[in-house]
């Protein structure tokens, strides 16, 4: 059992950094980002987990993705091809007995929603989820009632204190990405005693992903969102193609992914991802709140609906009342090709 430690004011943080093909993933980036803000004399630990040589690559990449990374922990195991949440909690649990974190962050995506819970039952503190702001090592903005209501929180208990935080909240800075100001040796955490037992319940199964050059949906700058109004798989070929045009993303309000016009990985909201890019336009959405906690931070937001009263307007900038089946074609028309 952890030795409780009351807060500390000097924060030391390990970030639980998700990987893929050689580079740390833009949200474990933010999730630095957000360790920079704990406190101005915080040391950044960056643990990464895998196999293989694109393992070494990403560790390169975390040593180098922001001034504050003072080191990068690396387990390099088969244990870790995959990231399945048993054998990471525990592997989390293990860095922290050695290294005595005062903060344990990750970004708020599946990645980290599924590890971060069970690593914090395992050293028996309770986290704190979707942090937005933070204001003190130990105080934080987290949004509650879909987005509707901004709830404080100060964490009372003991170390580490964990969190997740939602990435759109902590923008890296352009100039942070390839500063090689502070990269560090990379250690190589000692896995002797991890048992066989650490591969729990969770089996890897297969990873699919849609082959598109299209944007990620949670980094991207635009993004256009078809609801239920779309009517059918095919007819979001047609916002597929206005996204191409524009460089965007694609996404999906729960009720279009329930239809089965697109996979879930598309969908925005309360139980989907949460995005703020720089436009995000909306077809045939009606705007139910759990949609508008997924993309009310959004700068710009143009909602096209044939019903004038449709609850997205009053969070749109620009709306326009019409049948969403003339209106993308005539974008399409007049949008000259990529
Ligand atoms: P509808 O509400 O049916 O709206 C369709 C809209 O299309 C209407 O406004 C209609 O006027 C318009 N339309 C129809 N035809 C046209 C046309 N030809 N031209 C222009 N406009 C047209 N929803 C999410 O999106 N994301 C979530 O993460 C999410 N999580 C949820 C979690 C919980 C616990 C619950 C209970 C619900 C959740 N929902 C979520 C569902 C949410 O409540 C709504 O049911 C859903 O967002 C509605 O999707 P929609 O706007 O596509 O469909």
């Amino acid at each position: 059992m952890q030795k409780a430690v009351q807060l500390s004011s000097l924060a030391s943080t390990l970030v639980l950094a998700e990987h893929e093909a050689g580079f740390i993933k833009a949200a474990s980036v933010s999730a630095v980002v957000a360790a920079n803000s704990v406190s101005k004399d915080n040391s950044i630990s960056v643990l990464l987990a895998g196999s293989g040589p694109s393992l070494q690559e990403a560790a390169a990449h975390a040593a180098s993705c922001h001034p504050s990374v003072s080191q990068v922990l690396v387990a390099d195991s088969e244990k870790f091809t995959y990231p399945l949440a048993e054998p990471w909690a525990k592997l989390v649990h293990l860095v922290q007995q050695r290294g005595g974190y005062s903060h344990i962050i990750a970004p708020s995506g599946s990645f980290g929603k599924n590890i971060l819970p069970r690593a914090a039952a395992l050293l028996g503190v309770s986290p704190v989820t979707d942090v937005i702001e933070i204001l003190e090592s130990n105080l934080f903005i987290r949004p509650i009632y879909a987005g509707n209501a901004l709830c404080t929180v100060r964490n009372t208990g003991v170390d580490p204190c964990m969190m997740t935080i939602r990435s759109i909240s902590f923008p890296v800075p352009p100039t942070s990405a390839n500063s090689k100001s502070n990269v560090s040796p990379i250690s190589q955490v000692d896995l002797s005693t991890f048992s066989e037992d650490s591969v729990g319940k969770s089996r890897y199964v297969k990873q699919t992903s849609q082959n598109t050059e299209r944007p990620d949906l949670g980094n991207a700058r635009v993004v256009v969102t078809g609801g239920r109004g779309l009517k059918s798989a095919e007819n979001f070929k047609m916002l597929e193609k206005l996204a191409e045009k524009l460089g965007a993303a694609v996404g999906a309000t729960r009720a279009a992914v329930d239809q089965g016009f697109v996979p879930n990985d598309l969908q925005v909201g309360q139980t989907g991802k949460i995005v703020a890019p720089e436009l995000y336009m909306a077809f045939g959405v009606s705007g139910a709140i759990q949609h508008l906690a997924g993309m009310r931070d959004s700068k710009v937001i143009v909602a096209v609906n044939k019903d004038a009263d449709a609850p997205i307007f009053q969070v749109a900038d620009y709306g326009l009342v019409g049948d969403l089946f003339e209106v993308i074609p005539e974008l399409l028309e007049k949008l000259p090709e990529k």
